[in-house]
């Protein structure tokens, strides 16, 4: 089974899935392999998306002896992939392998953690950069953050992009995520499909996912 549906979220349960995370958790695991490591991981879970998300048709083709007739995977026109700068930046590049026809939007939302976190357990975000293409209703949206942590990121780019318009599917795709962040998107967004790699046990007081693996932008950009 591709994605597996958990309490919280639609897991990956893709052996590779969980081997690229145990990597990408190891304090040990370089810059430049962390990085490459969620290019990886990427293209893992959009093979799973495709194989659990997108309708498969049948074609027939001419192969140079004779035809031939055989699946063909439906909607591959019709995706939007949005970046949530800037740690998917990476994890998008592996997407883009699957969804190499994918029209891409980039939002910049990061949490205001000099605020602290909030007695809801959320922070204020500040959007600084938004650049999203129109969002038709035949569209399959993924939105790509590797760390769905208190979830406040997730809500406040939902509601810039979801303004233009509600695609009939709209999954938010995330590595590490904590139960309190899902369960936020959730409330905000019924619709939307929570998918990840992983759930983890909780939140520190710093709003980080324990254990998680630290911060994803850092490690994979190579600052403190
Ligand atoms: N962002 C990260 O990069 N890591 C966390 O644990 C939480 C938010």
């Amino acid at each position: 089974m591709a994605l597996e549906a958990r309490e919280h979220a639609a897991v990956v349960t893709h052996a590779l899935a969980g081997h690229v995370l145990t990597e990408l958790r190891n304090v040990e695991t370089s810059q430049v392999e962390f990085r490459e490591a969620l290019v990886t991981l990427g293209r893992v879970c959009g093979y799973e998306l495709v194989d659990s998300r997108f309708p498969v048709e049948s074609a027939t083709v001419r192969t140079p002896l004779a035809d031939a007739t055989g699946p063909r995977v439906a909607g591959l026109d019709d995706v939007v992939i949005v970046t949530v700068l800037r740690a998917a930046t990476p994890f998008v590049e592996g997407l883009l392998k699957v969804f190499p026809a994918a029209r891409q939007g980039v939002i910049s939302a990061s949490r205001d953690e000099s605020a602290g976190m909030g007695a809801g357990g959320e922070f204020p975000i500040a959007v600084e950069y938004v650049n999203l293409p129109e969002v038709r209703e035949r569209d399959t949206v993924i939105v790509a953050d590797p760390m769905l942590a208190t979830g406040s990121t997730m809500v406040t780019v939902l509601e810039e992009l979801l303004d233009g318009g509600r695609p009939e599917t709209c999954l938010v795709l995330s590595v590490v995520s904590a139960p309190a962040g899902l369960e936020r998107v959730r409330e905000r967004f019924p619709d939307v499909e929570l998918v990840t790699v992983a759930v983890d046990d909780e939140l520190d007081d710093d709003g980080y996912i324990v254990p998680g693996l630290g911060d994803a932008g850092d490690r994979a950009f190579g600052t403190d």
